[in-house]
């Protein structure tokens, strides 16, 4: 194991942690807090939202932080086509999903439905990331449970093109989070290479809209909700710990937080195009155990990523605890909230997650590893080609469009149809492989 990763501590005094420059979007937010809230009262779907958008290329956009402020395209804005965009989208080398899925048949049909869950979701709203940035690999998002059924001709095919090999007509979402089924175990070659491993699943609850579609209010609410959670945890158990808000954080603590991979970081244009980052940093906030091994992000983008991490490759280790956070979580929940069912699932979607990319068991399980040769001599682009023979993607050192620093995150690609072991599996059997190619470029020429 190689001992240079070291796990942080939250120190120093709180202060707030605000970000100056948003007062457009609070204003507009206001108008679509109060729509939700007439919108909840109603048993018949409202008309198409009156939310007044910030739009892109306007001298309101240019002063909000577009990295965190949601801007639309203009013509969704306006809730029409955006036929250049996507047409220009379509004929490039690479066309995000949800512009090769909005057709113009599929946005006739949805152009005025109204989700019937309660994030009010429009498909102006659920394509505005792609629309806006066509270098974007999915390009959607849903603004609620019931979205992806509600607009079922685009989220659909854009869900069978993503999850390569999983048809919905035939196949379904299944779960099995025991450690004892992973059908592999790393090399010794492996193991030597490994600096931390880190399994997360991603989770929304039942209870509220998707982040996207939510208020600065539900994301509270998701906060709120988990702060009484985490105090039921018996002190003396591992798993227990702190939560800590972004309201009561300094930029130090947060960053620190950030620099030691045990929270988000926000700031991803992509992101903050579908709503992700709206509100920030209201009901944003981590749990952190004491060991900081058992960790929980509230409302990233989605409302819960839950995660078990530690430094070195006990692989199985980590995953006998994310499975016990989990049930610990969704007991948690139901024992608050008085609901059956804690965690926002479809019968054959399984979890659902803001991003499609995320649904399933909307688990990554990832190490991160040390492969300077592999990387020297073959490039990141040649090593994510090689992960992705095998169900595998790479990342960089900070995570997800990061640069390799110095440790490549190794990480299971599939999320669905398969159960978690399988993926962990995946991720086993992949950096075994990346190991061994190492180790060859390590052996002397004669
Ligand atoms: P996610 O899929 O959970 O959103 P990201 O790629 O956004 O993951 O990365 C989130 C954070 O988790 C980053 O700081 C990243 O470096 C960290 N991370 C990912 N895998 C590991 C690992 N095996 N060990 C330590 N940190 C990790
Ligand atoms: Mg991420």
């Amino acid at each position: 194991m190689i001992s240079s990763f070291t796990w942080g501590t939250v120190n120093g005094a709180p202060g707030p942690l605000g970000r100056p420059g948003c007062s457009d979007c609070e204003l507009a937010h206001d108008m679509n807090n109060s729509a939700n809230c007439e919108q909840d009262q109603r048993s018949e779907p409202a008309p198409a939202s009156p939310r007044r958008f910030i739009v892109e290329g306007t001298p309101e956009a240019d002063a909000v932080d577009q990295d965190f402020a949601l801007v639309m395209n203009a013509s969704l804005a306006k809730n029409e086509y955006p036929a250049a965009e996507l047409e220009a989208a379509r004929s490039a080398q690479h066309t995000a999903l949800s512009s090769q899925f909005c057709t113009r048949d599929v946005w006739e049909k949805y152009k005025d439905v109204v989700s019937s869950g309660p994030g009010r979701w429009t498909l102006a709203r659920a394509i505005n990331t792609g629309t806006r940035y066509p270098a974007s690999i999915v390009g959607c998002h849903a603004g609620d449970g019931a979205s992806y059924d509600d607009f079922k001709d685009f989220f659909h095919p854009v869900i069978r093109a993503y999850h390569k090999g999983f048809d919905m007509e035939t196949a379904k979402h299944v779960s099995d989070m025991d450690p004892a089924k992973i059908g592999t175990e790393l090399t010794e070659s492996a193991k030597s290479k490994i600096v931390s491993t880190r399994i997360r699943v991603a989770r929304n609850l039942a209870l509220f809209p998707l982040n996207p579609g939510g208020s600065a209010e539900t994301r509270r609410a998701v906060c709120d909700l988990m702060e009484r959670v985490f105090a039921t945890i018996d002190p003396q158990s591992h798993l227990a710990g702190d939560m800590f808000r972004h309201t009561s954080m300094s930029a130090e603590q947060r960053q620190r937080l950030i620099d030691d991979h045990l929270l988000f970081r926000g700031g991803d244009k992509m992101q903050a195009a579908s709503g992700h980052h709206e509100h920030w940093p209201e009901g944003r906030g981590v749990f952190l155990n004491r060991a900081r091994t058992f960790v929980t992000w509230l409302n990233e983008g989605d409302h819960l990523r839950i995660i078990s991490m530690e430094p070195g490759s006990d692989v199985s280790g980590v995953f006998a605890r994310l499975a016990e956070g989990v049930r610990l979580i969704e007991d948690g929940v139901r024992r608050e909230t008085g609901a059956d069912a804690a965690f926002m699932t479809h019968p054959v979607l399984g979890s659902l997650a803001c991003c499609p990319s995320n649904i399933g068991t909307g688990l990554r399980g990832s190490v991160h590893m040390l492969l300077p040769r592999l990387l020297s001599s073959s490039g990141f682009d040649a090593i994510d080609h090689m992960c992705r023979e095998r169900q595998c993607q790479a990342r960089g050192s900070s995570g997800e469009r990061s640069a390799v620093a110095d440790r490549l995150d190794v990480s299971n690609w599939r999320r669905i149809g398969r159960p978690e072991y399988e993926l962990v599996t995946d991720m086993i059997q992949c950096v075994n492989f990346l190991a061994e190619q190492e180790d060859k470029l390590s052996e002397p020429k004669n």
